[in-house]
């Protein structure tokens, strides 16, 4: 038998019809169930904001208290040294606790608060630089800081940096700036020529998170880095998976060749360090060692100690 598709089977016989009073009730009833979504997608949305306005004036209350600290996470090099140390900012906030970076930086970004946050973080490293070069045991020291992409965009990024160094008085090489590949993106000529103003006091750059971007390579020649930083992605994975290896190990080969110094970060096993010296990445940072620490625990780590020769076999 063939169905001619012109005929509705059933749609005639009125035990099947829904009656037009039902038929209103299931359309009143879909709108209402869209309505209650809609609601509750404000309600969230709402929430959320009012939990983005209530961070954003912690913040701004933060910077004024001065509440913000910085903890310093020892870099060290292939004789087991800690050559330099990377400012991590921290927030312990009276009723929030400990509000962890990745919660308030990009909120920070989007606002526009990172450029007072990051000034501070600035001058902040540069007051701790001048006290390590002001005493014998720790005037080796470098210090790493990173620079948000607002902050760097900003127009008086040059100048207010190079104001920072002369009133700290330390020496501007001691200072290296970490940037990371999405700021290199737009503005290439800004970007760099920001860069070169910068690295002409003597200040040095590295490139964070490297290989977690898109364009990895060509940023090695086009920008004037100094660094390189292993994203600790790679370090995590290196162990387990083939190919990840092979990247990490052309990423050092490539940074040798361009003159780059390579640090791995993410460094928490003596297997990872162990891969890491062999395929000659010289400099190391991560949990292995050191997490960061605050400045007593940092000057206490610093301290020669029998327990840490264990380090490097
Ligand atoms: P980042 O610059 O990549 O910093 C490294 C992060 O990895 C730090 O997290 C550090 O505590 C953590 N880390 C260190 N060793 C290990 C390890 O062995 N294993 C693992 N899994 N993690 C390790 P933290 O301090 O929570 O900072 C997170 C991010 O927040 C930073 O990532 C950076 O992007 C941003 N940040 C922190 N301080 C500042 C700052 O002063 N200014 C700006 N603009 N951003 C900052
Ligand atoms: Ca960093
Ligand atoms: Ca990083």
């Amino acid at each position: 038998m063939s169905l001619d598709p012109n005929t509705s089977i059933g749609f005639h016989d009125p035990k099947l019809v829904i009656p037009a009073s039902a038929a209103e009730i299931g359309a009143w009833s879909n709108t209402l169930i869209a309505m209650g979504e809609l609601v509750f997608i404000v309600v969230i949305m709402n929430a959320d904001l009012s939990v983005r306005r209530t961070m954003d004036v912690e913040m701004r209350k933060a910077i004024a208290n001065g509440d913000f600290q910085l903890h310093y996470q020892p870099q060290i090099n292939e004789a087991g040294r800690v050559v330099s140390a990377e400012a991590l900012i921290r927030w312990r906030h009276a009723k929030m606790g400990n509000v962890p970076p990745v919660k308030f930086i990009p909120l920070a970004e989007e606002t526009g608060l990172i450029v007072p946050i990051g000034n501070w973080v600035l001058r902040a490293a540069c007051a701790q630089l001048a006290q390590w070069e002001a005493q014998q045991h720790t005037q080796h020291l470098t210090m790493a800081v990173n620079v948000s992409a607002s902050q760097f965009r900003q127009p008086d990024f040059v100048q207010t940096v190079s104001e920072i160094i002369r009133l700290s008085g330390v020496t501007p090489s001691k200072l290296k700036l970490e940037l990371t590949e999405s700021m290199f993106i737009d503005n290439v000529d800004a970007t760099v020529a920001k860069m070169i103003a910068l690295k002409a006091i003597g200040i040095s750059w590295s490139l964070d998170d490297f290989g977690t971007g898109y364009s990895s390579l060509s940023v090695l020649n086009r920008f004037p880095l100094g660094q390189i930083k292993i994203d600790k992605s790679f370090v995590r994975d290196m162990l387990t998976n083939a190919r990840n290896m092979v990247v990490t190990q052309a990423i050092i080969e490539l940074a040798g060749k361009l003159n780059l110094q390579v640090i791995a970060e993410g460094v928490e096993t003596r297997e990872q360090l162990n891969r890491l010296r062999e395929v000659g990445c010289l400099n190391y940072q991560g949990y292995f060692f050191s997490p960061p620490l605050d400045i007593d625990a940092f000057g206490t780590f610093l301290l020669p100690a029998p327990s840490k020769s264990k380090t490097f076999s």
